[in-house]
C-alpha cells in the first residue's frame, strides 16, 4: 500500500487500475446514445454529400456554358433538375445549361452553378447569366464533407445532438456506447441524520454527503444501484462491502471513516474482506485521507474523507477521473486563467480552491473565494470551478496564471 503520495501519483495509480476495468458496452439506436460515451469508433456508411449536388437554386452550366456566360451570350436551357432526381436522370439531361434546385444532383458535364439572383430566364427557353461563375461555384462535391468508410467519431466522446445530425446523414443508425456505470455508495458516521428524517438531535448533523454523492454520480452518467448509511462499526462496514460486491458494480464510494480516528473503520473493513488497498492519503488539501482500493471482485473502491468539501473535491477529480478512464474518455485539460487575488499556499501540498471564473476587462479571470476550509460549504453555492495548484507550487500572486477546472467537468463554467 502506498501512503502520502502526490496528486499526480494518485492519478497515475487510478489510471493504471481503471484502465483494466472498462465499463461494458451496448449497441443502441442513435437517438438513445445522446449523453452516453462512445465505446467503439463510428464509421461513415456513406459519403457526404453522397453525390455532387447543387448548393443553390439556379442553373448549372457546362464549361462551354461558362464561356458563353463570359461573353454575355444567352444559353439554351436543356431541362430541369430537382432534389430527389437520380444521378442517372441528371446525367440524362444533355446541354450547356439546365435549371437546378438546391440538393439536386449535378450532371457529369456541370462545371458551376449560377444562383437564381444572378441570371435572367428568358421566355424563349434561354438564360442570360449576369456574371460568369468560377469553375466549381456552388457545387458541393461528393465526399467533401465526410468520406465513406472513415472513422468520424472516436471512442470516449460523449454523444450530443449535433453528433446525431452528422452521424445520421452518413448512415450511422446505431452506436456502441458504454452502458451506464453501476455505482454503489454509502455514508458513514453515527452523527448523521438522513435529510428525509430530520431534524438532527443534539450532537447530530444532516447527512449531506449521500445526497451529494448520488447527485454527482448521476451527473457523471452513472446509475446509483446501492445507497446506504452505515454506522461506525467494523461489522456494519463489512456488511455494506459484501452487499456492494453482490451487486456487480463498477465502482463503490464511501464517505467518512478513513482518517485516524478510533471509529475509522473503512480500511480495516476493506482488509477484512480481502480488498487490495492501492493507496491511502494524498498530499493535498482538502481531502488528504483519500483511500483507493480494489475489492476482491475487481471493483474499484474510493474511500472519501467525510468533510463535505473533501467529498466534493475527491469525487469531482479522482472518482470522475476513474470513470473517464473506464470509458476511454480523453483526459481533462484545465483552462489557464489569470488569478485575481493572492493565494497563500505551502509547497509540498496540492490544493483545490473553490473559485469563481469571472469576466474581467481583458477576458476571463479567476478568483479564489473566501472560506476554503473543508467544512465550509457556503462557497460551493458561489463557485463555478476549482483552482488546482500542484504540490510544486508555492504561494501565488494576483496576475499569475493558474489551472482552472469548471465545477461541471463536461463543460465550460457559467461565467459570472
Ligand atoms: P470523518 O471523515 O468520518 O472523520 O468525518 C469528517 C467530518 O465530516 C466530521 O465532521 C463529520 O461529521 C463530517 N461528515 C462525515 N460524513 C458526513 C456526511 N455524510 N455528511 C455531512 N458531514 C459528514
Ligand atoms: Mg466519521
Amino acid at each position: 500500500m502506498l501512503q502520502f503520495i502526490s496528486m499526480e501519483e494518485a492519478f497515475g495509480e487510478i489510471e493504471e487500475r481503471a484502465g483494466k476495468r472498462l465499463i461494458s458496452k451496448a449497441q443502441v439506436p442513435l437517438e438513445e446514445a445522446v449523453g452516453r460515451i462512445l465505446a467503439e469508433p463510428a464509421v461513415a456508411q456513406l459519403s457526404i454529400p453522397p453525390f455532387n449536388n447543387s448548393a443553390r437554386d439556379g442553373v448549372v452550366l457546362s464549361a462551354t456554358g461558362i464561356s458563353a456566360a463570359r461573353s454575355a451570350a444567352p444559353i439554351a436551357i436543356a431541362g430541369e433538375l430537382r432534389a430527389g432526381d437520380s444521378v442517372e436522370i441528371a446525367n440524362g439531361v444533355r446541354g450547356d445549361a439546365a435549371r437546378i434546385m438546391t440538393g439536386a444532383p449535378v450532371p457529369e458535364w456541370g462545371e458551376a452553378i449560377v444562383m437564381i439572383e444572378n441570371l435572367d430566364l428568358n421566355d424563349n427557353g434561354t438564360v442570360l447569366v449576369k456574371q460568369a461563375p468560377e469553375s466549381g461555384a456552388w457545387i458541393r462535391p461528393q465526399g467533401s464533407d465526410i468520406a465513406e468508410g472513415s472513422v468520424i467519431l472516436k471512442p470516449g466522446r460523449r454523444i450530443i445532438p449535433e453528433h446525431v445530425q452528422a452521424l445520421a446523414s452518413s448512415g450511422v443508425v446505431e452506436l456502441v456506447v458504454h452502458t451506464k456505470p453501476r455505482v454503489g455508495l454509502c455514508s458513514t458516521g453515527e452523527e448523521l441524520v438522513d435529510v428525509k428524517s430530520g431534524p438532527p438531535g443534539s450532537g447530530q448533523i444532516y447527512d449531506s454527503n449521500r445526497p451529494f454523492m448520488t447527485a454527482m454520480m448521476r451527473s457523471f452518467g452513472c446509475d446509483v444501484v446501492v445507497s446506504e448509511h452505515v454506522g461506525d462499526t467494523l461489522n456494519e462496514m463489512v456488511g455494506f462491502l459484501n452487499r456492494a460486491m453482490e451487486a456487480s458494480l463498477d465502482l463503490v464510494i464511501s464517505s467518512g471513516a478513513v482518517s485516524m480516528g478510533s471509529y475509522d473503520f473503512v480500511k480495516p473493513a476493506l482488509e477484512a474482506v480481502g480488498a487490495e488497498i492501492v493507496f491511502h492519503k494524498v498530499t493535498q488539501k482538502p481531502g488528504k485521507p483519500l483511500l483507493f482500493a480494489i475489492l476482491p471482485n475487481g471493483t474499484l473502491y474510493f474511500g472519501l474523507p467525510g468533510n463535505p468539501v473533501s467529498t466534493v473535491v475527491n469525487c469531482r477529480f479522482y472518482v470522475h477521473y476513474a470513470l473517464s478512464v473506464m470509458q476511454q474518455k480523453p483526459l481533462e485539460t484545465p483552462l489557464k486563467l489569470r488569478l485575481e487575488n493572492d493565494v497563500d499556499k505551502p509547497e509540498g501540498l496540492a490544493v483545490f480552491l473553490k473559485a469563481q471564473c469571472i469576466r474581467g476587462k481583458g477576458g476571463a479571470i479567476v478568483r479564489a473565494l473566501e472560506g476554503q476550509e473543508s467544512f465550509q460549504t457556503m462557497p460551493l453555492l458561489e463557485m463555478n470551478g476549482w483552482i488546482v495548484l500542484s504540490e510544486h507550487l508555492g504561494s501565488m500572486q494576483a496576475g499569475d496564471m493558474v489551472n482552472f477546472y469548471p465545477s461541471n467537468p463536461r463543460g465550460l463554467p457559467d461565467i459570472f
